[in-house]
């Protein structure tokens, strides 16, 4: 399989873990109906939807009525920002969007899509140079004109993990709603009230269920407008036919994430950091990019000088590790990313970027295996310097 490739993405997605597999398969072929039909083959259907959704609600400390399936974490954070702007401007006309300049598109473009055609306005919250919230910062956002409050759980570019629970302390403080995007965060403590937080967005295939699912808690009480139209299914909030078979996924993959994280972590955060001490112990002018500690145990990134990170990948993609430049940036798109931009990190070692993520699948053997081989491969693509004169 994949001829000897070594899987170093997990943050991009992960294999189905095979017990999700077996607890999703039933509701494909025998267990099919329409949730929302009212004969028996919907009943059973709406029986299993119903449980998955209490299952989720349990793990995460919130109740049944409190979570939506989404078809992933892009969906549940438009919903999730969509519909506090819209609801907020409504019942108490606040138009400031409250963020950090560190988040994922899927929440940095919805929220630059409302200020364009929605008349918004934006403010960026303060980060440190490892990409990190200045929880002072929040303080003089929390205005009656603040509409939300929406910070990234965890970094999926630089791994760094946000001080949510006193950010969102200060929000309850002022009753401002407050949404965090936890798609890398499915392996930790995943618990809404010691969170503060009033919307959680998740996505399934970052933790070992199918692509094309998540889910998102919203606080009983929360205003928030529905952004599709159609069906009244998910509580008026999310209109289309349901997955069941998915949502029973997410559930299962949840529980195993949350019983299994804490060893998983430790197992992680050892491979991790054999992993940080070996590339910048043996590779000059390289730099952890994010936090050193306060991150995600799965995850070590780094930038480079003079090097251009499309041509690493394609090195260690020939060399046999399947790794990520951290953003979405795709080839012959060369935008620095704005992440790194964001933590005062310069042109000449942002375009170097490289992520390592770990999985279920990762063994120290490989870990070994990339830090013999990327010190010669980055070598090898520096910038050859024209001496002067
Ligand atoms: C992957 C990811 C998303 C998007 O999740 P999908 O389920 O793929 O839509 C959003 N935010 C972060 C931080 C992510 O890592």
């Amino acid at each position: 399989m994949h001829s000897g490739q070594i899987y170093f993405d997990y943050a991009a997605t992960t294999p189905v873990e095979p017990r999700v597999m077996q607890a999703m398969q039933p509701y494909f072929q025998e267990t099919f109906g329409n949730p929302s039909s009212a004969h028996t083959f919907g009943q059973e259907a709406d029986a299993a939807l119903e449980d998955a959704r209490a299952h989720i609600a349990r793990l995460l400390n919130a109740a049944p009525g409190e979570i939506l399936f989404t078809s992933g974490a892009t969906e549940s954070n438009n919903l999730a920002l969509r519909g506090l702007a819209l609801a907020a401007r409504e019942v108490r006309s606040a138009t400031r969007l409250v963020t950090t300049p560190v988040e994922h598109d899927s929440v940095h473009k919805t929220l630059l899509d409302l200020v364009q055609q929605q008349g918004f306005e934006l403010e960026y919250l303060q980060v440190d140079s490892t990409g990190r919230v200045v929880p002072e910062s929040i303080q003089s956002a929390l205005t009656d004109e603040c509409a939300l409050v929406s910070v990234v759980c965890a970094n999926n570019e630089i791994g760094t993990l946000n001080p949510l629970a006193e950010i969102g302390l200060h929000c309850q403080a002022h009753g401002i709603p407050f949404h965090s995007d936890a798609a890398q965060a499915g392996h930790l403590p995943l618990n809404v009230l010691d969170m503060n937080v009033d919307l959680l967005s998740i996505s399934g295939h970052k933790l070992y269920a199918p692509k094309g699912v998540g889910a998102l808690f919203v606080r009983s009480g929360t205003d928030l407008h529905s952004t599709l139209t159609g069906g009244s299914q998910e509580f008026g909030l999310r209109a289309g036919t349901v997955n069941t078979a998915f949502a029973v996924a997410l559930a299962a993959a949840l529980e195993i994430a949350q019983l299994e994280g804490p060893q998983l972590n430790a197992r992680w955060l050892e491979m991790r950091d054999q992993l940080i001490r070996g590339v910048l112990g043996s590779i000059p002018d390289a730099m952890l990019t994010g936090h050193p500690s306060e991150r995600l145990p799965h995850h070590a990134s780094f930038v480079f000088e003079g090097v251009d990170s499309n041509e690493l990948l394609t090195a260690l993609d020939l060399a046999g590790f399947a790794c990520s430049s951290g953003s979405a940036c795709k080839t012959g798109a060369p935008e620095p990313s704005r992440v790194l931009q964001a933590l005062g990190i310069g042109p000449q070692w942002t375009s170097g970027s490289l992520r390592i993520t770990l999985g279920r699948q990762t063994e120290p053997g490989h870990i070994q295996r990339l830090v013999k081989v990327l010190p010669d491969t980055v070598q090898r693509l520096r910038r050859v310097e024209i001496p002067q004169g």
